[in-house]
């Protein structure tokens, strides 16, 4: 980075390219969004529906990587605008969105939890349901192998809080994660919502892995 860019501009947090974007046009083209209102359906979980922004590819996983782990914040405006671009009238239709919940510890380490911050950023703070915790710190789910591990990894690891439950009964969710391989994780949330009376219960994802 030059010192002119550093005052002037900014550079590709994918590439690194000098770009006035936080992504540069050559990046942002090799995202291939899926249609606006895609969704997956999944007749064997908790939940029904998947609604997915685009495919796992090396730059979502790049943007997504730095976003997390290197700190660069600024991303959640990027998703957060894609998000609203592509499934605005989604979001609004449910009474709340849940994003998923990270250990307490590791919301510390990071400073914060990564799907909350992106709907914020997308204008959903009054939406949002954050009475649910995750209590047990878990291995990342992508590092698991088999679907009974991933199963086992996660299951008993969130709890709904008492004033929580209360506002489950005959509400709609749509729970947020970044990234889901098997969905599992989401499935472990959408269970305590099934059995508290939630109304409806969707997934939305940045991408799918
Ligand atoms: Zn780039």
């Amino acid at each position: 980075m030059s010192i002119l860019n550093y005052f002037f501009g900014s550079n590709c947090v994918v590439c690194g390219k000098e770009s006035e974007d936080k992504i540069c046009l050559d990046c942002f083209n090799k995202i291939k969004f899926f249609p606006k209102d895609f969704y997956f359906e999944r007749k064997d979980f908790y939940f029904k529906k998947i609604y997915p922004l685009f495919p796992y590819n090396n730059i979502v996983s790049q943007l997504i990587h730095k976003y997390k782990f290197d700190d660069y914040r600024s991303i959640s405006k990027l998703f957060s605008t894609w998000l609203n671009q592509y499934f605005y009238e989604i979001i609004d239709s449910y009474d709340y969105i849940l994003p998923v919940p990270i250990h307490i510890k590791k919301e510390k380490a990071r400073g914060f939890n990564q799907t909350e911050l992106i709907l914020k950023e997308g204008g959903w703070s009054g939406k949002l349901f954050v009475d649910i915790k995750k209590n047990i710190s878990t291995k990342q789910q992508s590092l698991m192998i088999s679907d009974v591990g991933r199963k086992k990894n996660i299951e008993n690891v969130f709890e709904i809080s008492e004033s929580g439950v209360e506002l489950v009964k005959n509400n709609s969710f749509l729970i947020f994660d970044d990234v889901t391989t098997t969905g599992t994780t989401a499935n472990e949330i959408a269970k305590h919502l099934y059995f508290c009376g939630a109304s409806k219960i969707d997934l939305m994802v940045l991408s799918l892995a």
